[in-house]
């Protein structure tokens, strides 16, 4: 049996299967659309499962179409560590986004398989269906169905933006809804690889980012009400304008983000005026807020901040605010044990490394509800994803794979369940 730290993975395959698997739904510009349950989503699953399958493991589809590849282990009873993430894309996506969490999986396994180790506990490679939330809203639907966080059915009548066509029928269509129960499958722990997808690993030099936990979010839509009256014969001071007073907020917003600095963001990216017409004043203004912050006392001050705020502005510009949370999601701490197997890993290895928390969500956060989680974080060019343009280092994406090796490898040979 090979030393553990002398297992290495096969960082030329591991770039070759993300460039074949990146064909898949290619763009002129470099990047990929693979939309969840679509004819490519397929091919891109396919073409994921003859992988795997050539690598030994077996592969089950549950009902929301969540694939799960499993190398066997010395105790088919003891239940698995897993490992995954999505293949589907943006849009305007990129080659790595989720697909480097799948593939680097199948490059633990393909490397296990080198060298003939065999793990005491089975090794499971999952695909999460419609992380992205862009086809189907919301997002991570396949790995909350899992974790229980939405129902099968709520899952399954999930419809398509633009056609109303539910996920349920689209995975009849494309072939991938599975016989395999939601839910229920106990996992020893979940590992995640993913590119960082924000510029903080690029920007501190490090290839490796142990990510330790998960922002919490708090989204709000807000509606200002003044009165609409026309522009010209109203004097400025007896004006109620909904959109001056929208626009005070919004900046008070983004002084509320920096005053939590550097964990807090704090963004309005949706705005509505009405009427919207360039002669009257506007009557009414609509936005939303994503408030994210690794702490809940953090959110909760930013929550009292933001409420006070707007009630001063609105007062002052004699218009009404309604402030309406929307949704609530809290912060997610990584599991100790997991987290520590990732450091454990990349200092074993050599890696120069940092703690990171994650500020966007990923199916491990789900996860992180019914297993042991833990991610690892590798660095992509310019923070840049969700974009064609979106690019990572081969080197940096061998050294997250050989730490999510490592950390499998320590989970899946420890002795009890
Ligand atoms: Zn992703």
């Amino acid at each position: 049996m090979a030393e553990l730290r002398n297992v290495k993975v096969n960082g030329d395959r591991l770039w070759r299967s993300l460039m074949e698997m990146a064909q898949i739904g290619a763009t002129e510009k470099g990047g990929v659309c693979r939309l969840a349950l679509t004819d490519l989503d397929r091919e891109g699953r396919l073409l994921f499962m003859r992988w795997a399958e050539e690598a030994g493991c077996s592969v089950k589809v549950d009902r929301m179409g969540n694939i799960f590849a499993r190398r066997p282990g010395r105790d088919p009873e003891a239940p698995p560590v897993m490992t995954g993430s999505h293949l589907d894309t943006q849009p305007t996506g990129g080659k790595f986004d989720g697909v480097y969490g799948v593939l680097a999986g199948l490059e633990v396994a393909r490397s296990l398989n080198d060298l003939g180790y065999e793990t005491e506990a089975p090794i499971e490679i999952v695909v999460w269906t419609n992380e992205e939330g862009s086809r189907f809203s919301p997002a991570m639907v396949g790995s909350g169905v899992h974790a229980g966080v939405f129902d099968l059915e709520y899952g399954l009548n999930r419809p398509d933006n633009l056609t109303g066509v539910t996920m349920g029928a689209e995975l009849e269509r494309i072939g991938f809804a599975g016989a395999e129960p939601c839910g229920g499958r106990e996992a020893r722990a979940y590992f995640e690889a993913h590119i960082e997808q924000g510029p903080i690993l690029e920007a501190e030099g490090k290839p490796i980012g142990i990510v330790t936990a998960a922002q919490g979010q708090r989204w709000y839509e807000v509606t200002v009400t003044g009165q609409e009256a026309h522009a010209g014969p109203t004097p400025m001071k007896r004006r109620r304008d909904a959109l001056v007073a929208a626009s005070r907020m919004i900046d008070a917003i983004n002084r509320i983000g920096h005053a939590h600095a550097p964990y807090a963001c704090a963004t309005v990216g949706f705005v509505q005026v009405f009427p919207n017409s360039r002669n009257t004043i506007p009557g009414r203004v609509f936005f939303t807020i994503d408030f994210r912050h690794p702490k809940d006392a953090t959110l909760s001050a930013m929550d009292h901040e933001l409420r006070q705020e707007c009630g001063a502005i609105a007062a002052r510009a004699g218009c009404e605010v309604e402030v309406k949370e929307f949704w609530y999601f809290p912060p997610t701490p990584f599991d100790t044990a997991c987290v520590g197997a990732v450091r454990g890993a990349a200092e074993r290895l050599g890696y120069p490394h940092m703690d990171i928390i994650s500020g966007a969500g990923h199916d491990a956060v789900y996860m992180a509800r019914v297993a042991p989680t833990g991610m690892i974080f590798v660095p992509c060019k310019g923070g840049i994803s969700h974009n064609e343009i979106e690019d990572a280092d081969p080197q940096d994406l061998e050294k997250g794979c050989a730490v999510l090796l490592q950390a499998i490898l320590e989970q899946a040979n420890r002795r009890g369940n």
